[in-house]
């Protein structure tokens, strides 16, 4: 029998929203990156159950249940895990592959990685050679001619790719690198004779991109002479990075959009730059005038609204209105208005006090993109004439029906009657009429997204497509009991986490330890697991091993909400230690033997240490 394709099974996970999924179970309340609520698996009074959007995870702090999106599925639904799949495909509209076996995901897996690692070195290259180069003067003066400084321009790690034809190509070589890898890092293209290879990035600006964890993707690169063309030259698409996905500075933005529940979208990299050179630290740039769907899905994860402070010429502005259309639910967006003709780079970096001061008014001042939509429709319609006039009406009740009822659009109601010289009333009736419609399209345009393809089954609603709107009765799920974790179990969970957190000195630590440290088999099974799975703790878990499964979901979860340092990592190392060493003891006592000296002795000294690093 042919199984789903990991692959596809990663599709699946990407396209299922789990918020939505789980929603039909219990309310959840956004909080930061998570969701909160009520454990749909046992009962409580005070939210324990918390829900990682980007992740597509769940975990109960209370019973400690927890897995991903498609163990939700199975749990709730009572599903096998490829039914599971399935049913999530079919309402995501995820086409599944099949194969008999996958034995090349986990190579794919250490070429992704190897690749990285080579853009690593490279990105370190590029900006080794900017700061120091006598070739990259041009490159520093056009920086500091933005306005950028040094250690902004260090924080993102921004570099200069020299004009040579082959150094990044030579380099990558004597790190071990075959040209097919540099190649398909995106770093070398093959000449057109098909003789040999040449460096993609020459003579320009790079800017690392990453992901929101920080891993390489790719570079951008911006031309350093008026007449190279193109002025933009973006690493290909490829199995690191793809375009669509892609928010610069989003590594580095990211906590404060957690922190405070919005992003500032930009567009450009030195945008990006002067923003959080400003502190304005929740800035992220998309690559190009438009946001895309993921785009927006991604900020969806971590913010509630993002301010737009896009070009605002034609092209932006269209850009601007195409969000709307892929607007997520959650993500309220917003328009800042920006002086014509300047970037936030201009106002901020390479402006004077009052133009920093302008462009952060604009950010305060931004409006609901679909009161900014209204408007440019009011600015581009001809308003001189009745006919012109009733045109620009039927445009706007159509915007204006499908906001929700509130005070923005009860003003921008009377805003429009005021423009377009209007009765209220035949404002107020147009948008009810045009309301009932939108509502109707509304249904259809949900139905059609999550289902998208049963053109042959008329009106019959496909199968599996309603399958969670009815939560059923609480069968399988009845009496979970809720977990109390002794301050050891805590312990081992925390430093676990840390390590996820921290990998450089996690990767150490997880190296040192051993099962004898740990109080459960779990624990120390889930100790292994990360020492060989620290980059993608969640990818490739054995399934089949729920507890396995439950537990670093778990770590991965309080690694994203609980601080970390290598201090603490050190001090959490020492006690389970201790732990280990008072095991033995013990051991040694049930069998009614003398605690022998040394151990004593250890315990003593670890004891020591212990006190020392807490005061
Ligand atoms: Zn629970």
């Amino acid at each position: 029998m042919s199984s789903i394709s990991a692959a596809s099974v990663e599709r699946v996970k990407e396209a299922a929203d789990v918020v939505e999924i789980i929603s039909a179970y219990t309310d959840l309340k956004r909080s930061g990156v998570r969701f909160t609520g009520l454990c749909p698996f046992h009962d409580e009074r005070t939210p324990s159950f918390s829900v990682n959007a980007q992740d597509k995870l769940y975990h109960c702090f209370g019973c400690g249940v927890g897995g991903d999106v498609i163990k939700f599925v199975e749990e709730k639904e009572g599903l096998a895990f490829p039914d599971a799949v399935e049913a999530l495909a079919e309402r995501y509209g995820v086409e599944l592959e099949r194969e008999a076996e996958d034995p090349r995901a986990e190579a794919q897996r250490r070429e992704r990685a190897r690749l990285a690692e080579l853009l690593e070195r490279t990105a370190s290259f590029y900006s080794t050679f900017l700061n120091d180069a006598p070739q990259a003067s041009k490159a520093r003066d056009y920086l500091s001619g933005r306005g950028l400084n040094e250690q902004a321009l260090r924080d993102f790690g921004v570099g200069c790719a020299p004009g040579t034809w082959d150094t990044v190509l030579v380099r990558g070589q004597q790190a071990g690198y075959s040209v097919e890898e540099i190649e398909a890092a995106g770093l070398v293209l093959k000449s057109q004779k098909g003789r040999g290879h040449y460096d993609r990035f020459r003579s320009r600006i790079v800017f690392p991109i990453r992901d929101a964890r920080g891993r390489m993707q790719g570079f951008g690169a911006r031309a350093l002479q008026p007449d190279q063309k193109p002025k933009y030259v973006n690493s290909p698409e490829g199995a690191l990075y793809s375009k669509r996905r892609t928010l610069y500075g989003i590594e580095r933005a990211r906590p404060s959009i957690v922190k405070s529940g919005r992003a500032l979208v930009v567009e450009g990299y030195t945008d990006v730059i002067a923003c959080h050179q400003a502190q304005i630290t929740d800035a992220v740039a998309v690559m190009g005038t438009a946001i895309t769907p993921e785009q927006v899905k991604l900020l969806g994860a971590y913010a509630e609204e993002a301010v737009l402070a896009l070009d605002a010429d034609r092209a932006g502005r269209e850009a601007m209105l195409r969000a709307e259309m892929v607007g997520g639910k959650r993500l309220r967006l917003r328009v800042a208005r920006m002086p014509e003709g300047k970037d936030p780079a201009d106002l901020l970096a390479g402006g004077d006090g009052a133009s920093a001061t302008a462009f952060r008014k604009a950010i305060e001042e931004a409006v609901d993109l679909p009161v900014f939509h209204a408007r440019t429709l009011l600015d581009d319609g001809d308003l001189n004439s009745p006919s012109g006039r009733d045109r620009a009406l039927d445009e706007v009740v159509e915007v204006i029906a499908a906001m929700p009822d509130s005070i923005t659009r009860e003003e921008l109601m009377r805003e429009v009657g005021e423009r377009l010289d209007a009765d209220p009333g035949l404002v107020a009736r147009r948008i009810a009429a045009a309301g009932r419609g939108v509502a109707a399209a509304g249904r259809r345009g949900d139905h059609q997204a999550a289902v998208p393809a049963a053109p042959d089954h008329g009106s019959r609603p496909p199968a599996g497509a309603d399958y969670m709107a009815d939560p059923g009765p609480e069968t399988a799920q009845a009496a979970v009991a809720p977990r109390v974790l002794s301050a050891r179990e805590g312990r081992e969970l925390g430093l676990l986490g840390m390590c996820v957190r921290l990998s450089a000195e996690g990767s150490e630590v997880l190296e040192r330890l051993t099962d004898e440290h740990f109080s459960s088999p779990t624990a120390a099974k889930a100790r292994l697991w990360l020492r060989d799975h620290l980059e993608e703790p969640l990818s490739g878990l054995p399934r089949e091993d729920e507890d396995l499964v439950a537990y670093v979901t778990e770590v991965v979860m309080r690694s994203e909400r609980e601080p970390a340092s290598p201090h603490a990592i050190e001090l959490s190392e020492l006690e389970l230690e201790l732990g280990r060493v008072n095991d033995q003891l013990s051991a040694v006592a049930a069998n009614g033997g003398d605690p022998p000296v040394e151990l004593q002795r250890e315990r003593a000294k670890l004891t020591e240490r212990i006190a020392r690093a807490t005061s």
